[in-house]
């Protein structure tokens, strides 16, 4: 069974800081406040396809 593999990218410099597993049973985007290195802070991270 295949899985997605999804990436989740800072919504201020848009940089892909994570990768996360896609939940198939969830269709909403997925945000998340994640530390970003490049912003050197905590930003909204969205999931990218
Ligand atoms: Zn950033």
């Amino acid at each position: 069974m295949a899985q997605k593999k999804m990436a989740l990218a800072c919504s201020e410099c848009g940089s892909r800081n994570y990768t996360i597993t896609a939940n198939p049973n969830r269709v909403e985007r997925l945000q998340v406040k994640k530390f970003c290195k490049h912003c050197n802070r905590h930003t909204l991270h969205q999931e990218t396809r």
